[in-house]
């Protein structure tokens, strides 16, 4: 199985699919979900992150990179890279590290979904602290029991910036970012675009086949 790394819009779904791949043997590694657990320990670093987050902007990209690094240092399955890399530049140090440690056994999904879509998505999420991820109005994505993880039975929340503001600020962001993201890797035959709007299952059987 090949490492994936996932570029996508805010609320494409790239959570949900890199759970589902997470059971077939990938190792998971959310820049967010990261970032948000720091947030939680209540350091100085997670207040600073935290403000960040809220506005919809996006963190420095020294500390994402070095969440990034420890995850990769010394990994023993493939990775599936989610949120990362943001920038063009974080697409230059990604590489140089992909590099340094001989892991170029990978491929790069764009999972693709217009604005209007998304923010619908956004706005009803629900996610777990396990990572599992419901929707509050669309009746396949409902939890059984409200504001409850099918999964593990905690309670779910609805994240600060899936507000429509904050949303709207990261869906700029990313669209503001991606051009040259994206010719760097179809130069480097690494990219796959896969319509984002089609059912989560179809979705993971493409996933799955580029990643054979
Ligand atoms: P996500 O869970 O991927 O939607 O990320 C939530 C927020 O974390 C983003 O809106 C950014 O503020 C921050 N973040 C996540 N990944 C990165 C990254 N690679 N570079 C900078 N900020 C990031």
């Amino acid at each position: 199985m090949k490492s994936v790394i996932f570029i996508a819009p805010p609320a494409a779904g790239k959570g949900t699919q890199s759970s589902r791949l997470e059971s077939l043997g990938y190792l998971h590694i959310s820049t967010g979900d990261m970032l948000r657990e720091e947030i939680s320990k209540k350091s100085e670093l997670g207040l600073e992150i935290e403000n960040i987050i809220a506005k919809g902007e996006l963190v420095s990209d020294d500390i994402v990179l070095k969440l990034v690094q420890n995850k990769l240092e010394n990994i023993d399955k493939p990775f599936i890279l989610d949120g990362f890399p943001r920038t063009y530049n974080q697409v230059l140090l990604l590489d140089e590290l992909l590099n340094k440690l001989n892991l170029l056994d990978y491929e790069v999904i764009y999972l693709d979904i217009p604005l209007d879509e998304a923010l619908k998505r956004a706005l009803g999420r629900l996610t777990c602290s396990c990572g599992a991820s419901f929707h509050k109005y669309i009746p396949s994505q409902m939890p059984k029991v409200e504001g409850i993880c099918d999964k593990c039975g905690k309670e779910l929340i609805s994240r600060d910036d899936d507000n429509e503001e904050a949303f709207k600020v990261r869906f700029a962001t990313f669209l503001n970012n991606i051009e040259p993201i994206k010719e760097f890797y179809q130069k480097n035959n690494k990219l796959h675009n896969v319509d984002a709007t089609l059912d989560s299952d179809k979705i993971t059987e493409e996933i799955k086949d580029i990643l054979k």
